[in-house]
């Protein structure tokens, strides 16, 4: 149940509402310092459509009500247009990370910035009209397969619904339907295999347009075959973005332009996969540990698409 809720939650953190205004950097820097925790600054502006660096700024965070320090002075810069990995052991702060990035959270200490400015600056619905966020487990509600794609974006035309369906590769495969893109998807999406219901929430991602594609252990409940394709499919989607992929599954990141080893709340590690396994520190330490793990099911029925 709070699997769900928290589903829920963040979706509904994600339709989009209508942004009136722009702002220039500019404006933003002349806004007050004093840090407000939660709530939009009164007069807030809007986040420009320019993103670049995210950087975390010796950011501290605890959980409310909690002690531990699960990110501890962090300095981290994301550059802009990259595919990012955030990996560590369990628990070790990834899903915390994006968070932050997500303004779920805020900072205890520190601060966030995108292009220099605290996100706690900007409209929150602003800064999130430039992301989109794939979960492991997304909800998919009984109702169209086009509606539960536009739920990414309300306004969302036909044609771009689709345009995100094709670069989700999953769109043959909704027109092979009977229905087609008017398929009731049932009960939590209980019509289609895991990897397709995964698609479909790429499609929902994407449908946004994002200059920043946030993935939290997007393809880490898939059997092998099917994680590998969907990799495929997110690494040709986010060109021209940047993405950044919370994950365990070291298998999914050797391709990325840059893996971050998170470890006791702080960076440990920066690098390819090669300059990683080359160090012989903690990731090549979790990667040998994965390589010797039994290997999960092959063969979901998973399409790899060639749209
Ligand atoms: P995993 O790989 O297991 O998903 P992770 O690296 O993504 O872990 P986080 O989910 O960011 O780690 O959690 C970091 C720490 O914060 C953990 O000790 C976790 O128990 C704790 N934590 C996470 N969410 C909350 C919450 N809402 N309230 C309190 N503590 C939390």
């Amino acid at each position: 149940f709070w699997e769900i809720s928290y589903n829920i939650a963040h979706l509904m953190h994600f339709i989009p509402l209508a942004i009136s205004s722009a702002a220039s950097v500019q404006h933003m820097q002349e806004l007050l310092d004093e840090p407000v925790r939660g709530a939009d600054r009164p007069g807030a502006p809007v986040m420009p459509p320019v993103m670049n660096d995210i950087a975390f700024e010796r950011v501290s965070f605890s959980y409310e009500g909690t002690d531990t320090k699960v990110l501890d002075a962090l300095t981290l810069k994301l550059e802009a247009g990259k595919n990012i990995a955030i990996v560590g052991p369990s628990g070790s702060g990834k899903s915390t990370l994006l968070n932050l990035i997500l303004r779920l959270y805020e900072p205890t200490e520190g601060r966030v910035t995108i292009d220099g400015v605290d996100i706690r600056r900007v409209t929150r619905d602003s800064l999130r009209s430039h992301m989109a966020v794939v979960f492991q487990e997304n909800m998919l509600f009984n109702m169209s397969i086009r509606e539960n794609i536009r739920l990414g974006k309300q306004d969302a035309t036909d044609a771009e619904v689709e345009a995100a369906a094709k670069t989700a590769e999953i769109h043959r495969h909704i027109v092979s339907l009977p229905d087609g893109y008017d398929t009731l998807v049932g009960e939590r999406g209980d019509t289609l295999s895991g990897g397709q219901r995964q698609r479909i929430a790429i499609a929902r991602a994407m449908v946004r347009n994002p200059s920043v594609l946030l993935l939290d252990e997007a393809t880490s409940a898939l059997d092998q075959t099917t994680e590998a394709a969907i990799n495929r499919t997110l690494l040709k989607a986010a060109e021209g973005r940047t993405m950044i992929w919370s994950t365990h599954r070291l298998t999914s990141v050797v391709e990325m332009d840059e893996i971050i080893v998170v470890s006791g709340g702080r960076v440990l590690e920066r690098g390819s996969h090669h300059d990683l396994i080359e160090k012989d520190g903690l990731y090549r330490q979790l990667w040998d540990d994965q390589m010797h793990q039994p290997h999960h099911d092959a063969g979901d029925e998973d399409d790899d698409e060639d749209d």
